[in-house]
């Protein structure tokens, strides 16, 4: 049997023909940037998540960009980051010409531990970006009251999360704004570059539309500084279609994490992802750790991926290298041993396949093959 890591096709497949007229009713009107598909998606992603504005953009990386970009964050500046995401989560800050602070995830949520956040705050800190890793809200009321308390915006990285739940609210509003990814393989996924950002302050949601289109309100007006940062049509009408089965997708998301719950609860040789009381989890992936020495983890991690590998089981890392560890950030001096629980995660973690598409027969399977590897390969 083949499960690979992400198969983009077993959806498309579902609603090829809906994309085909849209995409064509685009190409007919020769109108390709912006315009009224994108104008109708972010108003209903904004709905979607209860939050007032939805600016749609090239990418979430341009997101995470933006958002700092128009709080006014720059050299001189410190922004908090989890040590444990995509390497995109940080590039918000360094592009401003701010300093990424790192601080290490929490073991149970794998998001930004709260509790280790007011020791890295200085009087230099602006901004606190919360990632809702994996698909999990961050804890947003611990973080909330920090940034209250030290007068920091809290901003969101909400790329791996759209619907995700925090107490019943949506993400998208649950701080001064949050960036979103519709790359691809994202829980929502564009069939090209897309991101947004969402806010519920006005003024800022005006900032974000100047600033994407060259600072402009109205054409060669440049009110301030700005750049290219729209949405293109085709993703608009795409994200359009797509967004009306997200719910159902999200479902299906959570029916294959109970499945792989359910079927590996009791394998003590690993680590299950936990949804916290205060999450409704979308599992944009599943991670599981192998739970073993810490000398032994990654050989051992290592070692089951190319076994499930050879049994046709597609697998990823998120992220092999904690961010405080990567050579560009070197001049920061980290080291290794400053953050143990994103260094532990980085080396026992596996992500196994997750998709709304994936069969119960599937995931039987994966889960057989993870049961054979510990009984007779390690
Ligand atoms: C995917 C991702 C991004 C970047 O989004 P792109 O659309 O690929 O630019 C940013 N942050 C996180 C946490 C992501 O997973």
């Amino acid at each position: 049997m083949k499960v690979p890591f992400l198969d983009l096709k077993a959806q498309y497949s579902q609603i090829k023909t809906e994309i085909q007229t849209i995409v064509n009713d685009v190409l007919e009107s020769t109108s390709f940037i912006l315009g009224k598909y994108v104008q109708e998606f972010e108003e209903r992603f904004a709905q979607a998540h209860n939050v007032k504005h939805c600016v749609g953009l090239s990418s979430g990386t341009d997101g995470n960009h933006m958002a700092l970009w128009a709080l006014g964050i720059g050299p001189g500046d410190e922004v908090i980051i989890p040590a444990n995401t995509f390497i995109a989560t940080a590039w918000g800050a360094t592009l401003c010409g701010a300093k990424p602070v790192f601080v290490d995830c929490h073991p149970e949520s794998y998001n930004i531990d709260p509790e280790k956040v007011e020791k890295a705050i200085t009087s230099k800190t602006k901004a606190i970006v919360a990632v809702h890793l994996y698909g999990q809200p961050a804890d947003m009321d611990m973080l909330k009251e920090i940034a209250n308390k030290y007068g920091l915006y809290l901003v969101e990285d909400a790329a791996q999360a759209h619907l995700a739940e925090y107490k019943g609210q949506k993400v998208g509003g649950l701080g001064v704004c949050a960036s979103f990814s519709f790359y691809p393989g994202k829980n929502l996924g564009a069939y090209g570059e897309a991101g947004a950002v969402t806010t519920n302050d006005d003024e800022l949601a005006e900032k974000f539309r100047m600033i994407r289109d060259h600072g402009s309100v109205k054409k060669y007006t440049h009110v301030l500084l700005g750049h290219n940062y729209r949405m293109e049509a085709i993703q608009g009408a795409v994200l359009m279609v797509k967004l009306k089965y997200l719910e159902k997708w999200t479902q299906e998301r959570r029916r294959v994490a109970s499945k792989y719950k359910e079927l590996l609860s009791d394998l003590e040789a690993i680590k299950l992802p936990q949804e916290m009381p205060y999450a409704k989890h979308v599992y944009h992936l599943f991670v599981i750790q192998v739970n073993s020495r810490a000398d032994k983890r990654q050989e051992i991690r290592d070692k089951l991926q190319a076994f499930l590998n050879k049994n046709g089981i597609g697998t990823g890392l998120h992220y092999p290298i904690p961010l405080h560890l990567q050579p560009c950030f070197k001049e920061l001096g980290y080291r290794k041993g400053d953050f143990p629980v994103a260094e532990q995660l980085s080396e026992s973690g596996l992500s196994l396949p997750i998709y709304p598409e994936l069969t119960d027969e599937q995931i039987e399977y994966v889960a057989e093959k993870i049961r054979e590897f510990f009984k007779t390969k390690c």
